[in-house]
């Protein structure tokens, strides 16, 4: 016999209702951000996911619904470069079209590295995208390229954000990584440069997510470093999130300059309201960014036709979950064997 299906909303071991889901479209980039993709491991000789390796958008949809119906609200499209899969603004539309039990919409969002946002932004807006985070550490055209890995020119990135907000894509957000000594000289010039323009830049600590970055402490320029650096150009205020569990915390300039967001993820773990499943680009549900072995949803999305199974298995996932990595990493004495990359698994 069936196991019932749970109450919505979904809860897992900690109580945390799901409420997000993360979805990683494609594997691949066009840049190698140091902390995300360095070249020495995501070089010619890596090997990338087949397309047959890769769940079709069908095969999105279906997990999609069936996350709404376990309480998902709110959905990110993310990678890898989410905008190198070939018709994403097909994808974007199937998913704008989906809605709650009692026919709500949801948020649908996208993180994109912003290079081919100038051809894109305005079919994403007209297939329905939500909102969109663009990713960007420098404004100094060097230190662009060592933190994006890449010779890329740093006015695409910027032409692709222009091109968002004339499509309408607002509010948009800005995500900045800092990692000490390569660009902790961008903090005023990045902060300087999107005031007054409606544009919110979010400073993201310095993560060990993956295996392959790097990762040290001393590395980490703390989310409070960066607000006083900030402060003491431009003073700024806190002001209240707009919504319970909002992992960045919001500030706004005093002087009616806009705000910006820093997202203290290493020294101000939020696992305690983490609503956050992902789902990888073949096929796997991973609980947390820092966990190490997936669920395969793949194999039974391409068995048979069974929806209801499907929902059972993405419950059952949750209700089993106990992840909170990011408030324990001060505890741990051993870096885990195995931690998936996020350029897989999707920021
Ligand atoms: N390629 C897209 C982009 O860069 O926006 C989407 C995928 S990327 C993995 C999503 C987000 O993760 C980006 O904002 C990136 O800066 C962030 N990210 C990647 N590695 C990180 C790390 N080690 N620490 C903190 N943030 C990281
Ligand atoms: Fe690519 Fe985004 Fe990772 Fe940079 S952060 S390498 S743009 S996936
Ligand atoms: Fe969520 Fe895991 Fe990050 Fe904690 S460490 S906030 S549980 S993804």
């Amino acid at each position: 016999m069936r196991e019932e299906l749970p109450p919505s909303p979904c809860l897992d071991g900690l109580q945390r209702p799901l409420r997000d889901l993360r979805i990683s479209v494609t594997d691949r980039c066009n840049l190698r951000c140091t902390y995300c993709m360095p070249r020495e491991v995501f070089g010619q000789a890596f090997v990338f996911l087949r397309h047959a390796d890769l769940l079709s958008f069908e095969e999105i949809l279906r997990v999609a619904r069936q996350g709404i119906a376990l309480g998902v609200r709110k959905i990110r499209l993310s990678g890898g470069e989410p905008l190198l899969r070939h018709g994403i603004e097909r994808l974007v539309e199937m998913l704008a079209g989906l809605r709650t039990g009692d026919g709500q919409p949801i948020e649908l969002a996208m993180t994109s590295n912003g290079t081919l946002l100038a051809k894109k932004a305005r079919a994403l807006k007209d297939a329905g995208l939500t909102r969109l985070n663009i990713s960007l550490d420098a404004l100094d055209e060097t230190v662009f390229h060592r933190m994006s890995g890449s010779a890329m020119p740093l006015a695409v990135v910027l032409d692709g954000i222009a091109a968002a907000q004339a499509a309408g894509l607002a509010p948009l957000k800005v995500n900045t990584v800092i990692r000490r000594g390569i660009n902790e000289g961008e903090i005023l010039p990045l902060a300087r440069h999107f005031r007054h323009t409606g544009i919110i830049l979010r400073f993201i600590e310095f993560m060990d997510v993956g295996l392959t970055n790097g990762w040290r402490l001393d590395e980490v320029v703390t989310a409070s470093d960066i607000l006083a650096q900030i402060d003491a150009e431009y003073p700024l205020r806190p002001i209240n999130p707009r919504y319970a569990g909002e992992v960045a915390k919001r500030w706004a300039f005093t002087d009616g300059g806009g705000e910006i967001g820093v997202i203290a993820s290493v020294t101000q773990a939020f696992c305690h309201e983490c609503g956050r499943l992902r789902l990888s680009t073949d096929g796997k549900l991973y609980t947390c960014l820092f966990a190490s072995e997936g669920v395969d949803l793949r194999t039974l999305l391409r068995a048979h036709g069974d929806d209801a199974e499907l929902r059972q298995r993405i419950a059952q996932v949750w209700r089993g979950r106990g992840d909170r990595y990011s408030q324990l990493r001060h505890a741990m004495t051993e870096v885990p064997a195995r931690k998936i990359e996020m350029s897989y698994i999707g920021g």
